[in-house]
């Protein structure tokens, strides 16, 4: 809603009158073929014009480059008749799949986004309108067009997006929960096995009735009831296997929005780690990419699935005391998914404190031990002040001199990877060897002596299943290597380092993509918190950068208070009571942990969580006297105490706000006790 409402300021009347042109480019007639997907994405592109304002008759389809490879403008009709209307003034929107790719690659492209700022054209991509005329938006481009570059390489972006569009319609397969099977047409229905289905029915059945996954693995155990589970693969592949029920499976059906029948994509994400390995992690439900309800059969409704996972949290809860003021939610914060824990190594995750509404400061914390086993938070480190360290480290670090060292470093670990690659190969050639000559021995024996011939035949099988091993694992790690920077690519990094800084000071400059480029530039953040917080930044390339901050001061909720401040309250309390207290110190200009005012309840707080010694027990220490002991002493009534002190006839001390004081001893002289005698 938001940015479709940014997107319209940018589309002006002048803009409407003129043509919207959808530039539809397939190279090779495979691609047509079989890339029907991004024939899908792209005509969704004409549905984005239309809903911008374009009538439906003034938008044009190029196409007419399908099927042809094209290797210059000369040979593409379609781009050049672009190019002329374009030129001729004639175009208010340039649609197409990665324009921005294009334009930073492509010296056609490059021309014509030139001759659409002269022309004040607009272009529309996935992701969003751009102004070529706006500087920011050109740079944005430019940006986005070096980032995609490696976004492409790395992340086989293309490929990615036809299956995300696919999966935004809900068709895009995944493989399904035990309980669910595709039929011959695709559709996903109930496993047709009645046992399989009785046993989920059960299981849920069971949960509903005892609220908690533990009680249900219980159930299942002290019954001895097998749990199903389909084999995913291997030789047995789509077989049954009869297993005992454990939490943490418990735990996974409960959270499959599948056995509400709902389809998904992308709870979870994945990371790449510097040696080569790839690290999975969870998204909130937010945070997915699709979520359709209703799609297929399902063992449970989707009131009853949110109502079991509502249940799950309140167990959690139960174990320990999870916030619940502050939900996790999506936030401006940089280094969402990227901050590592410095004690246990989990993933941390970004709680924001809240004032009134408005997100404040981020909270990481680190909880995997809290939510597996009940234990106690590992970590919290308050975010404040994170955020801007990390800035300021990427301005001074992002430029061309640090970037090409960074680059250097990556040449030099693709260097030894060409030589793992060589010692692994050499691995490879020994096992078929190995297995060549199993094999020859196997033959030469006498088929008549069975002992022989078994244990030979044994032995053979083992190197054969040796030399897939083998083979297996060259191919995974040579993929790994072909996905090393091209030249080409890395100077399309070191020319980012230029326009860097510029962006991203800009203030309009959205979180969004300025998220999106902390991801290319770093790849986890370490967080430790001892007397103060230290951060290791890994970046990409593999340099490594430590940063020391401070602790924010932490609030009286949180126990430990400043020291000084502590101490001043304890000085303070002889003669103040806790509203003068915080009057005091907030003139004095100091803030609480959560960096606001002081008042009453804050100081009271303090008091008590550091043991400091109350007013009330100061006072007594020194000899005031309660109203009734003065009443008992000077034999009148309470009411009668109290008059005299509020009019100043006995010295009062208050204690606290609600009137209560403690009257001074009015002396053995005084004309008080005389009166009584
Ligand atoms: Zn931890």
């Amino acid at each position: 809603m938001k940015i479709s409402l940014l997107m319209n300021q940018k589309v002006t009347a002048s803009h409407l009158k003129r043509q919207a042109y959808c530039y539809v480019r397939q190279s090779t007639l495979k691609q047509v073929f079989e890339n029907t997907e991004s024939t899908k994405r792209q005509y969704a592109l004409r549905e984005r014009a239309i809903s911008l304002g374009w009538p439906i008759v003034q938008i044009v389809t190029i196409d007419s480059d399908l099927g042809e490879t094209a290797t210059s403008v000369a040979d593409r009709e379609g781009f050049q008749k672009l190019m002329t209307e374009v030129s001729l003034g004639r175009v208010g929107l340039v649609m197409g799949l990665e324009v921005s790719r294009l334009a930073r690659n492509n010296a056609d492209w490059a021309r014509l986004l030139e001759i659409c700022a002269i022309t004040d054209t607009l272009i529309l991509d996935e992701d969003g309108i751009y102004d070529p005329t706006d500087f920011n938006d050109r740079l944005l481009l430019n940006m986005k067009g070096t980032f995609s570059e490696v976004e492409l390489h790395v992340l086989r972006s293309r490929l990615r997006g036809g299956a995300l569009s696919k999966a935004r319609r809900g068709e895009f397969k995944t493989r399904l929960p035990t309980g669910f099977v595709y039929d011959h047409n695709d559709k996903i229905i109930m496993d047709p096995d009645k046992q399989v289905q009785q046993s989920f029915r059960l299981f849920f059945d069971i949960f509903q009735r005892t609220g908690a996954a533990f009680a249900t693995v219980k159930a299942f155990r002290e019954d001895d009831v097998k749990f199903p589970c389909r084999i995913h693969c291997g030789p047995n592949k789509g077989g049954l296997q009869w297993r005992t029920l454990t939490y943490s499976r418990a735990l996974v059906i409960l959270k499959n929005p599948r056995y509400a029948g709902a389809y998904y994509y992308g709870r979870q994400r994945s990371r790449k780690n510097v040696d080569g390995s790839t690290t999975y992690y969870w998204v909130p439900q937010d945070e997915w990419i699709v979520l359709l309800k209703d799609v297929h059969p399902g063992y449970i409704t989707w009131d009853q699935y949110e109502e079991n996972l509502r249940r799950i949290r309140e167990n959690a809860i139960a174990y320990n005391t999870i916030d619940r003021k502050t939900p996790p939610r999506e936030g401006p914060c940089l280094l969402q998914g990227l901050a590592v824990c410095g004690k246990c190594g989990q993933r941390m995750t970004i709680r924001y404190k809240y004032q009134r509404t408005r997100p404040v400061d981020p909270v990481y914390l680190c909880q995997r031990n809290r939510i597996e086993k009940g234990e106690n938070s590992c970590q919290y480190i308050p975010g404040a002040g994170i955020d801007e360290a990390i800035s300021k480290l990427l301005i001074e670090s992002v430029t061309p001199l640090t970037l090409e060292v960074a680059l250097e470093v990556q040449q030099e670990l693709e260097a030894r990877i060409n030589e793992a690659d060589k010692l692994r190969k050499q691995q490879v050639e020994r096992a078929e060897y190995d297995a060549n000559l199993a094999r020859r021995r196997f033959m030469q024996v006498d088929p008549e002596n069975r002992l022989v011939a078994d244990t030979l035949e044994a032995e053979w099988n083992e190197k054969l299943r040796a030399l897939q091993d083998g083979k297996d694992y060259y191919e995974k790690h040579r993929r790994l290597e072909s996905e090393k920077l091209k030249k080409e690519q890395q100077e399309e990094i070191l020319k980012l380092a230029r326009d860097f800084p510029k962006l991203w000071k800009n203030p309009r400059t959205p979180a969004r993509e300025k998220k999106r480029m902390i991801r290319f530039l770093i790849e986890d953040v370490t967080m430790i918190r001892k007397e103060d917080i230290t951060l290791h930044v890994r970046f990409k390339g593999g340099a490594k950068k430590t940063l020391k901050l401070p602790l924010p001061l932490k609030g009286s909720q949180y126990n430990v208070t400043d020291p000084e401040i502590v101490e001043l309250v304890d000085d303070l309390l002889s003669d103040h009571n806790y509203s003068e207290i915080a009057t005091i110190l907030n003139a004095r200009g100091y803030k609480s942990g959560m960096g606001l005012q002081f008042d009453r309840k804050v100081v009271a707080g303090i008091t008590h969580s550091n043991n400091l010694k109350t007013r009330y027990t100061r006072l007594r220490n020194t000899g005031k006297l309660t109203v009734d002991e003065v009443a008992k002493l000077l034999g009148v009534s309470n009411q009668t105490v109290r008059r005299w002190g509020k009019k100043g006839i006995i010295k009062t001390y208050p204690y606290n706000d609600r009137n209560g004081c403690l009257y001074e001893h009015p002396g053995v002289n005084s004309p008080l006790m005389k009166k009584r005698t």
